[in-house]
């Protein structure tokens, strides 16, 4: 075919999904590449068939990976704070522990397969030079924004990760994810919120899609979109990004997930022949689309136990409120990415040792049933609830990273958890 006449197919197949807005670049990404490499255009509908069994492994426990986030901004507005920031990461680290609140919102026929992938993420306290860092830079650009050019060959996207094009250069992306905040300007293909690059030797990829160079590695992501408390979300008029998924999504893909639906291209699949890798999300056809549409069976069979589309996944394009879980085998495949193709990840260069204090979390917060108080290491003590009174309400001893407790038995009403005989600052709990 004809390529010019394809561009005009695939335009058109694109223009049609709704306001033009993308949860991440990657079904324009896929398209512009498919114009401009004809080597990736042959391996994007090469690794079509061969999705059905991404690689799996990985070791076993919690994980900690350091994180750095590059603020780049040409106005106040998109110079974001260091709350937000902070926001962010408490989303990423309910979401892939799975102590989401809306985890209880998992449809119950996906119950079985929904997954805590051991994962967390702290901020960096060691910048590359081995000096102390809050794991947050914020650098002035005279850059209005960066964007996705869909006529150019290259990403244009990357930019924002260079110094000598307006960005800020990495730091050393075998031992930080780093995380470049900045206004993603809506291009030819609409708005897009993120984007990143899966690493190389996926079986669920095709061969080419990881970054050019090491120097780029990362994530991108629009700055309304980053924590769920940010004053600007909403500011560029579009809705439904405001709880941080954005980047729990673009983490999913730079640990090497796909899309649920598997990235058929327009006109040329078959959607429902084209998979993700994984077996237990359900073949899907395209992306939610902002929609949370939960009587979506695209790819419906008589075979019994037919489920519906997984809209609820991370890697859907569902609004925010309306994703809350990863899989078992999606986290099986991040983690066999963390420890053989990122392992520089987990040997702990970014995040000294010796925090002055632990920090610790109350999952869920408010209380229904029960809670988790979770550290971010290794702690022994004895954890305990007292009410406004200051009266204990209950203890218990923790000898490791979280603890959990039952609040069937506790009135409704405020109290603080913290750790006996410590200088931690008592955490308010309200149970419902
Ligand atoms: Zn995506």
């Amino acid at each position: 075919m004809n390529r010019f006449i394809l561009l005009i197919i695939l335009l058109t197949s694109l223009g049609g999904q709704a306001q033009n807005v993308r949860r991440c670049a990657y079904d324009a990404w896929f398209s512009q590449q498919y114009q401009h490499r004809r080597d990736y255009a042959e391996a994007i509908l090469q690794v079509m068939s061969n999705r059905t069994s991404a690689q799996r492994g990985g070791g076993g426990g919690v994980v900690v990976l350091p994180i750095v986030f590059h603020v780049v901004y040409n106005t106040p507005e998109q110079n974001i704070p260091d709350e937000v920031i902070e926001s962010q990461l408490e989303v990423l680290n309910e979401d892939f522990r799975r102590m989401n609140t809306n985890a209880s919102d998992t449809r119950p026929e996906f119950l079985p397969v929904a997954a805590d992938c051991e994962i967390e993420f702290a901020l960096a306290n060691v910048d590359p030079d081995g000096n102390p860092t809050s794991g947050i830079t914020h650098t002035f650009t005279d850059r209005t924004g960066f964007s996705l050019d869909f006529f150019s060959a290259t990403n244009t996207l990357d930019e924002v990760k260079q110094s000598s094009t307006g960005g800020v250069d990495a730091w050393d992306t075998d031992h930080y994810i780093n995380v470049w905040v900045c206004n993603i300007e809506a291009g030819f293909l609409g708005q897009v919120f993120g984007l990143a690059y899966p690493p190389a030797g996926l079986d669920n990829w095709p061969a080419g899609s990881n970054a050019p160079n090491p120097a780029l590695e990362g994530v991108v992501i629009h700055y309304t979109t980053a924590g769920r408390n940010n004053p600007q979300a909403g500011a560029d008029g579009f809705d439904g990004n405001e709880l941080g998924r954005t980047l729990v999504h673009e983490l999913g893909h730079y640990l090497g997930l796909r899309h649920t639906w598997g990235d058929a291209l327009p006109f040329f699949e078959d959607g429902c022949a084209v998979d993700d890798g994984m077996a237990d999300t359900p073949n899907t056809a395209a992306g939610d689309q902002f929609a949370c549409n939960l009587s979506s069976n695209s790819c419906e069979t008589d075979i019994p136990g037919d489920l519906p589309d997984m809209i609820e996944n991370y890697m859907d394009y569902s609004l925010d409120e309306c994703l809350n879980l990863f899989t078992n085998d999606q986290k099986d495949h991040m983690r066999y990415v963390l420890f053989d193709l990122r392992p520089g990840l987990l040997d702990g260069v970014g995040i000294a040792e010796a925090r002055a204090l632990p920090q610790f979390r109350v999952y869920p917060n408010p209380v229904e049933d029960s809670f988790q108080i979770v550290f971010d290491r290794n702690v022994a003590g004895v954890v305990e609830l007292r009410d406004m009174t200051g009266r204990m309400a209950c203890s218990q001893s923790v000898e490791d990273r979280s603890v959990s407790f039952d609040a069937t038995l506790l009135a409704p009403g405020v109290y603080f958890a913290g750790l006996c005989n410590s200088r931690l600052a008592p955490v308010r709990v309200v149970i419902q």
